[in-house]
């Protein structure tokens, strides 16, 4: 049956390019009606131009789409580019000319387009049941949704990314395809608005349709309360499902998002208040310079959410937030030892050597990251210290374990420099930051089905939890005993936390949370 729900028709819309270079259907998945004929082309496509041989072989290559790509090469290319653009190779010249492109955003048109393609070819041949292709192809949906702005851009970015594939060749069918895609009515990125919103991952089909009905998620433990993680979250900050405190943090989940620059208006924030900043610091003006550091903060947020706790949308944690992070940035920027250690790092970044693996391959030599890795981590284990010496880990709104925020605090580092490192490198580095992830793979647990009093976002609240966390408004929620029905339209709500109203997210209707009892007298 062709595909009729329009966040899936979105999602196929990812993989157009090459639904459209094969002359393939828009609206099946891998662009075949499911039969022997579509088994017999999407195998074929797969073992000819992918190499793949079996299912093992096709699950790495999704999972290196997902998470690697060649985004990642030419990320690392743009570190290796030289001062004279004469001397590059096809690659480099391409990367040169959309360095900022490739910095904000790899080569993920080319990737997420590849891997929109190659899932619903699996699915043909039999690697993945229906809902596991269409959690991944949502997945990658969202991705590309949150990266771009415009389905028109999107085949750009696909096109240069093909062509930086090709060394710099161009393709005939590559350029019909995107000018029919742009061009025809019919067309689903004409068909499509592109702000479509994409929700939350599709329904599983119902019981029995599938045999791999399980959830992959980072194994962790809530420091707090014991609670074993049961199902995968949102983001990378992990909330426990039982308590709702900040309990993990899964850096192969913050590495599925490529990480973002904040937009112009931050930069030139930054540029505005670095004088001062500067300023404050001689003089020692501390109160000022955390002044400072709030505002900047405040506005780094509001240009990345997806980079902070998904709890900031709430405006009272936000508040909180921002005053931790401007506390840790005042209490780093007036010590001395803090300075001299930052200044190691640079140096030793200064220091690095590179080595050419394969033809416009750079990685950093193996030898020379051993020093720069020693100056990073001596510099974070002191402003651990400091961090606890100073109440800053105190000050985290979730009130997360200073182990914890250590970890979160070089993540982002630690992702910016994970493409130049060759395999042994990396592993050495994420065991030595404290960021290896450890997937588990279970049947998801049953829980009691209500929806966030706060913004109506579904939710399942598992037996024994008293307090989680909404993933998409960031409030907490108090899901103790049972949900409240909501008196207007029976929704099963979870309140939001100290509240005594509840107004329903869906139909409006407003009324008291628990009958007030009229305190007596003497
Ligand atoms: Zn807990
Ligand atoms: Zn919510
Ligand atoms: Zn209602």
């Amino acid at each position: 049956m062709p595909v009729q729900d329009p966040v899936k028709l979105w999602c196929l819309g990812v993989g157009a390019m090459l639904t459209e270079v094969n002359g393939l259907r828009h609206d099946e998945i891998g662009g075949w009606a499911p039969g022997p004929r579509a088994r017999e082309w999407c195998a074929n496509v797969l073992s000819d131009s992918w190499g793949v041989a079996g299912e093992k072989q096709f699950h790495e290559i999704v999972d290196w789409l997902t998470r690697t790509g060649h985004s990642a090469e030419a990320r690392s290319q743009i570190a290796g580019l030289g001062p004279n653009p004469l001397a590059d190779y096809p690659k480099q010249t391409i990367v040169r000319a959309h360095r900022q492109q490739i910095e904000r955003q790899g080569l993920l048109a080319w990737d997420c387009g590849r891997l929109a393609s190659i899932v619903g070819w699996g699915f043909h041949v039999g690697y993945l049941d229906e809902n596991e292709t269409w959690r991944i192809l949502h997945g990658n949906a969202r991705r590309v949704q949150q990266t771009y702005s415009a389905w028109r851009e999107l085949g750009d970015a696909y096109v240069m990314g093909r062509m930086w594939w090709a060394q710099g060749a161009t393709n005939e069918k590559t350029r019909n395809a995107h000018i029919n895609l742009i061009g025809s009515p019919n067309s689903p990125w004409n068909r499509m608005p592109w702000q479509h919103p994409l929700g939350d991952a599709p329904a599983p089909a119902a019981p029995g349709a599938s045999s791999k009905a399980t959830v992959r998620f980072k194994r962790s433990v809530c420091p707090s309360c014991g609670g074993h993680k049961t199902r995968p979250s949102q983001t990378a900050y992990v909330y426990c499902d039982f308590c709702g405190t900040l309990a993990d943090y899964d850096f192969q989940k913050a590495c599925e998002v490529p990480a973002k620059q904040p937009g112009p208006a931050y930069q030139e924030l930054n540029a505005r208040l670095g004088p001062m900043m500067q300023q404050a610091k001689a003089t020692g003006d501390v109160n000022g310079y955390r002044n400072l550091q709030r505002q900047l903060f405040a506005m780094y947020i509001e240009q990345l959410p997806n980079a902070n706790p998904p709890r900031v949308s709430d405006p009272e944690y936000r508040n909180r937030y921002i005053e931790y992070m401007a506390e840790g940035g005042t209490v780093t920027a007036f010590d001395p030892q803090a300075l001299a250690l930052e200044a190691e790092v640079t140096r030793s970044i200064g220091a690095l050597q590179w080595a050419f693996p394969k033809p416009g391959v750079m990685k950093v030599a193996a030898h020379s990251f051993g020093p720069m890795a020693n100056a990073v981590f001596a510099q974070q284990d002191y402003i651990a210290r400091l961090y606890e010496s100073r109440g800053v880990y105190a000050m985290h709104p979730d009130r997360a374990p200073g182990e914890l925020q250590k970890r979160v605090g070089i993540s982002l580092f630690v992702q910016g420099w994970l493409p130049m490192l060759d395999e042994a490198s990396t592993q050495a580095f994420l065991e030595r930051a404290g960021l290896k992830t450890e997937y588990v793979e279970v049947e998801p647990v049953k829980g009691d089905k209500a929806d966030c009093g706060g913004c109506g976002n579904p939710l399942e609240v598992l037996p024994g939890a008293k307090r989680c966390i909404c993933e998409k408004c960031g409030r907490g929620l108090e899901v103790a005993g049972e949900r409240i029905s909501c008196r207007g339209c029976g929704a099963p709500l979870a309140p939001t936390e100290g509240s005594s109203t509840v107004t329903c997210p869906h139909c409006k209707n407003s009324f008291q949370r628990v009958q007030m009892i009229q305190p007596g007298f003497g």
